[in-house]
C-alpha cells in the first residue's frame, strides 16, 4: 500500500515510532493487514488491536483528513469515548478511593506516590502485603493498569481487587495466604492525565507504551528523554524486585504473551503461554474468543510493539509480563463494570499466586549483590541465562522442575551451586527462597 507511505513521508513528521503525537484516535473498520504492516512500518503513526473488525490508528493532526482525501473510512473514537466516559470516576475520585481502602486496611495496605504525571497528579500504587511497612523478602508481584488512559476498565478492576483483598483479608484463606507471602504492587492509574483527558496518550500526546526502552532500538535502559509517567515507573521498578506482572489495556479481550517487539520465542514460551491460557482458562469471554482461539495470542504475532512495558520489564529486570486487554469497548458503560470483575476477578488472584512457582536465594548479611545462573536439569535440561541481583535477594518465577543456582557473589572469586525445585500451585511461607549465610 504505497498511498500510506507517502502520506507518511509528506503529511506526517517523519518520527520514530516512540515520538509520535497522538493527536488524532481513530478506528479503521475491516480487515486489511497489508495496510496495516505498512502502516507499522513507516513509524509514523501507531496501529492498535488489530482484530477482523478493524483496527485502531493513532497519529498527529491531519491523519483523518488524510484519509478523508483518500476515501478510508474510519471512525473517530474520542468522540464517541466522551459520551461513554462521563459516567465514570475522575482520577481524582479513584485516589480518593485508594486512601480510604489503605486508611481502612492499615495492616496489610499502604499507599505510595511514586512521582507526579504531566499535569501534577500523584502516581499512585498501593502496596499489600503482611507487615505492610516493612520491606520483607517474599517474592514481589506488580499489576499496573491503563497506560493508555482511554482503557479504563483494568482502573475500575483494579480498585475493586483492592477493596476485595480488604474485605477478604484474614476471613478467605486463599486471599490471606496470598497476601501473607506476597508483596502485592497495584497501579490503577499509570496515566492519570490521559484519562482525565479521555485519550490514550498523556498530557504530552505521548503514547507511554511506545516510550519504554527497546530491546532492539536501546542499548540501555535510560530514563533520559522519556515520558515522565515512564521514567517514574523505570526508577520504581529500579528499586524493587519484581518478578510476576501484567499490565492492563482495553480494546479486545486477549491475553497477550511476550515478545511484543520481534517475531523469536520468548526463552520462557512454554511458562508464559501457560500463564496467559490460565488467565484466559478463568474468564469465559477470553476462554471462548472467535478471535484468539484459547483466548491468548503472541504479541508480535498479533502486531509488532516498539517500546512497550511488557519486553522492557524483563529484559533489563527479570520481570515476567503479560498483557491483558480486558474489554472490546475501552469505555464500556460503568454500570457493566461489575460484570467486568466477575469475569476477571477469579483469573486476576490466580495469576497473582502464580508469582510463588519460583525459587529463590536470600542472603543473612546485608547489601550482598553478585550473579545466578540457572541451569534447569533433568529431562529438559537446558541453560535458562545469567541473572544480576542486589540487596542480598533474587528471586525468578519459573516452569515446574528441577535447577542448579550457581551462585556468584560481587567481590569474592568464590562460586557456589545450590539445587532448588519449583512446583506450581504451591504457596511456600514468605515465599520459596533457600537461605543462605
Ligand atoms: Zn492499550
Amino acid at each position: 500500500m504505497k498511498l500510506f507511505f507517502a502520506f507518511s513521508l509528506l503529511a506526517l513528521t517523519a518520527s520514530a515510532g516512540a515520538n509520535v503525537k497522538i493527536q488524532e484516535e481513530l478506528f479503521v473498520p475491516g480487515k486489511n493487514p497489508a495496510i496495516v504492516k505498512d502502516l507499522v512500518d513507516t513509524g509514523s503513526v501507531i496501529i492498535d488491536h488489530v482484530t477482523s473488525e478493524g483496527f485502531e490508528l493513532y497519529g498527529s493532526k491531519g491523519l483523518s483528513k488524510y484519509l478523508d482525501s483518500k476515501k478510508i473510512v474510519y471512525l473517530n473514537m474520542k468522540e464517541i469515548n466522551e459520551k461513554v466516559l462521563a459516567d465514570y470516576p475522575s482520577s481524582a475520585e479513584i485516589a480518593q478511593k485508594l486512601q480510604a481502602a489503605a486508611a481502612k486496611y492499615p495492616h496489610i495496605m499502604r499507599l505510595m506516590n511514586i512521582g507526579k504525571s504531566v499535569k501534577g497528579k500523584d502516581l499512585l500504587v498501593m502496596k499489600i502485603s503482611d507487615n505492610v511497612a516493612r520491606d520483607e523478602v517474599e517474592p514481589e508481584f506488580k499489576y499496573i493498569s491503563s497506560m493508555h488512559g482511554d482503557e479504563i476498565t483494568g482502573r475500575e478492576l483494579t480498585v475493586s481487587l483492592i477493596e476485595e483483598i480488604g474485605e477478604k483479608y484474614g476471613r478467605d484463606s486463599e486471599i490471606t495466604e496470598l497476601v501473607n507471602n506476597t508483596e502485592i504492587f497495584i497501579m490503577p492509574s499509570m496515566n492519570p492525565d490521559g484519562s482525565d483527558l479521555k485519550q490514550r496518550a498523556n498530557a504530552n500526546w505521548s503514547d507511554l507504551n511506545r516510550n519504554f526502552p527497546d530491546m532492539i532500538r536501546d542499548t540501555q535502559s535510560s530514563p533520559n528523554g522519556r515520558q515522565i509517567e515512564v521514567q517514574h515507573v523505570m526508577k520504581f521498578q529500579g528499586e524493587r524486585q519484581f518478578s510476576l506482572s501484567a499490565n492492563f489495556h482495553g480494546g479486545t479481550i486477549v491475553a497477550n504473551y511476550p515478545w511484543d517487539s520481534k517475531y523469536d520465542a520468548h526463552p520462557l514460551e512454554d511458562l508464559v503461554k501457560e500463564l496467559s491460557t490460565q488467565y484466559a482458562e478463568l474468564n469465559p469471554e477470553m476462554r471462548n474468543s472467535r478471535e484468539f482461539p484459547g483466548g491468548i495470542t503472541n504479541g508480535a504475532e498479533w502486531y509488532v510493539v516498539r517500546g512497550g512495558m511488557q519486553d522492557w520489564s524483563y529484559v533489563w529486570h527479570n520481570d515476567l509480563q503479560i498483557t491483558v486487554e480486558l474489554s472490546h469497548t475501552k469505555w464500556p458503560a460503568y454500570r457493566d463494570i461489575p460484570g467486568f470483575y466477575k469475569d476477571n476477578r477469579d483469573s486476576m488472584v490466580h495469576y497473582m499466586k502464580a508469582v510463588h512457582r519460583g525459587a529463590g536465594i536470600k542472603f543473612s548479611r546485608s547489601n550482598v549483590s553478585g550473579s545466578v545462573s540457572i541451569r534447569q536439569v533433568g529431562p529438559v535440561a537446558r541453560d535458562l541465562g545469567s541473572y544480576a541481583f542486589k540487596g542480598s535477594e533474587f528471586y525468578k518465577v519459573l516452569p515446574d522442575g528441577e535447577y542448579t543456582f550457581s551462585v556468584q557473589e560481587k567481590g569474592t572469586s568464590k562460586a557456589s551451586a545450590y539445587n532448588v525445585r519449583v512446583e506450581k500451585n504451591l504457596i511456600r511461607a514468605n515465599g520459596n527462597y533457600l537461605q543462605l549465610n
